[in-house]
């Protein structure tokens, strides 16, 4: 172990290889409920590209594995480190390199978190429209778990927003991927296959990023019904009626009362309504000129109002800020109460009424409590499974997770395999397809060193 720590050390400057006492605890874990923490031999902190390939290429030859980290925010434990094996953190490389307003572009380096760049870009009118709830995470953890969150249902999830890539690869070398440019037709697309192979392919270490104008109105409409199931029944009409949500979120009704009781949020909702109110639906629209705003609040609000909500309140704006915040905090929330797994299973929009039948049927057959929310528009939700006995959690989790599969889904809609789902992913997914993607990890990571055990 020596040798190699002496190795790194020359690699990216002694000081910047940490040891011993001198890790953090936090480096081995992630937000993950089911991982179990490992520490790594050392973590090292490159601040280029080329001391980031060099870290690789000494890894590569000792045969050593590596895990890069952003922030540690991921739910599948894709940032945990192997027994014996480094991270390389990247919080040296946390610049926003430019921000082009012309050809609406930023480029950063991969420790630049979601906040520092939203800080940057709100002067400047600009946006960064992929919002996963924790704006801590870096852009390099969000590239490598292709995030999504709240606002996917407009604007697409991260693959949708990185132009291109600068990246260091196992076999020592850097390459860059895509550009400044918003097409390319040149071989097969390697930007988008770094992006969610949640670090086993390479190391990013810049990455240029699409950006988009700042709309000035915006309105969050609240729509309580009686049951999740109408909620979801509702969406495919919502999309299609064109007043095209940024957020289309549902939460049920012990969440919202979780996560309004936490920060002492009051919505104002009389006690009629609330009694009745299973779930609730939150639709948040924007525009640049607040009378267009205005028509799609009316109309969208007359449509609920067909769709069965019980009543319709547009959030003064104060309001509506501290809701979507507490939404943020759900799954702290279910953390603090003591969930045991949360499932991110996303299905076809309009499956979600069959999934979410399913979802109750499964909590009464593996007696488990499951509650949650979701990006309802985009099919994928966040249970929290509350079930305390592993096999028993082992068994609902995985009937979850089969389920979403039989509707046309998948296994996670933005979480990650990581770790946690990796037996799923690989009893579940076609065969065929996981003998390519094993030999695309062969061709970028011959000596598997990057991240082993995640996925695979
Ligand atoms: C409260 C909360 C809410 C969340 N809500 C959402 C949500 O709505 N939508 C969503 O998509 N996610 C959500 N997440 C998950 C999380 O925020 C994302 O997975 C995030 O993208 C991870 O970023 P990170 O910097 O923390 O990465 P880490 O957790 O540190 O790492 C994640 C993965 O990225 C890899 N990685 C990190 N940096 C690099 C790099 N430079 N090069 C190559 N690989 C790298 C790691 O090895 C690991 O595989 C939530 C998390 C929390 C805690």
């Amino acid at each position: 172990v020596g040798a190699i720590i002496d190795e790194l050390a020359a690699a990216v400057g002694a000081d910047n290889v940490r040891t011993g006492e001198h890790i953090k605890d936090d480096v081995g874990h992630d937000e993950a409920l089911t991982a179990t923490p490992v520490l790594p031999i050392a973590v090292v902190m490159p601040s280029s590209a080329a001391e980031a390939a060099a870290v690789l290429e000494v890894c590569s030859t000792a045969g050593v594995p590596v895990t890069a980290r952003g922030s540690g925010s991921g739910m599948s434990g894709a940032c945990i480190p192997v027994e014996g094996g480094i991270v390389v953190s990247f919080e040296r490389m946390n610049q926003i390199l430019e921000i082009d307003a012309d050809n609406q572009l930023a480029v950063v380096q991969p420790g630049v978190q979601l906040d520092q760049l939203e800080a940057a870009l709100a002067p400047l009118g600009l946006a960064y429209p992929v919002y996963p709830g924790e704006y801590s995470a870096t852009l390099g953890g969000n590239i490598a778990t292709n995030a999504g969150g709240m606002r996917a249902v407009k604007h697409g999830v991260t693959r949708h927003h990185v132009l291109g890539l600068e990246a260091a690869l196992p076999t020592g070398e850097v390459i860059r991927t895509g550009g400044r440019i918003v097409k390319a037709s040149t071989g097969y697309d390697l930007t988008q296959l770094i992006i969610g192979s949640e670090g086993t392919l390479a190391l990013v270490t810049e990455a240029t990023l699409r950006l988009h104008p700042r709309l000035a109105h915006q309105a969050t409409v609240l729509a309580p019904f009686t049951a999740v199931g109408e909620i979801v029944s509702a969406i495919p009409d919502i999309v299609r009626s064109g007043v095209g949500p940024v957020i289309l979120e549902y939460i049920d009704f012990l969440t919202m009362s979780a996560i309004t009781g936490r920060v002492g949020l009051d919505l104002g909702i009389p006690e009629d309504i609330k009694t009745n109110a299973m779930a609730y639906l939150v639709v948040m629209l924007e525009n640049a000129q607040g009378g267009r705003l205005d028509e799609d609040v009316e109309r969208l609000g007359i449509m609920l109002a067909e769709l069965g909500a019980l009543d319709v309140y547009v959030l003064p704006p104060g309001a509506a800020v501290s809701l979507i915040e507490a939404r943020e905090q759900a799954f702290w929330v279910a953390k603090a109460n003591g969930a045991d797994d949360i499932v991110d299973v996303v299905v076809p929009r309009a499956a979600l009424p069959a999934f979410m039948a399913r979802v109750q049927e499964l909590a009464d057959t593996h007696q488990s409590f499951i509650v949650g929310c979701g990006h309802a528009g985009d099919g994928n939700v966040h249970l929290s499974v509350f079930q305390p006995e592993p096999d028993r959690r082992q068994a609902v989790v995985r009937a979850l997770l089969e389920s979403g599969i039989a509707l046309g889904g998948a296994i996670s809609g933005e979480h990650g395999i990581g770790t946690e789902k990796r037996k799923a992913f690989l009893d579940l997914e076609d065969p065929m397809k996981i003998v390519l993607m094993r030999r695309i990890k062969e061709a970028f990571d011959p000596e598997g060193i990057l991240n082993p055990g995640v996925m695979f």
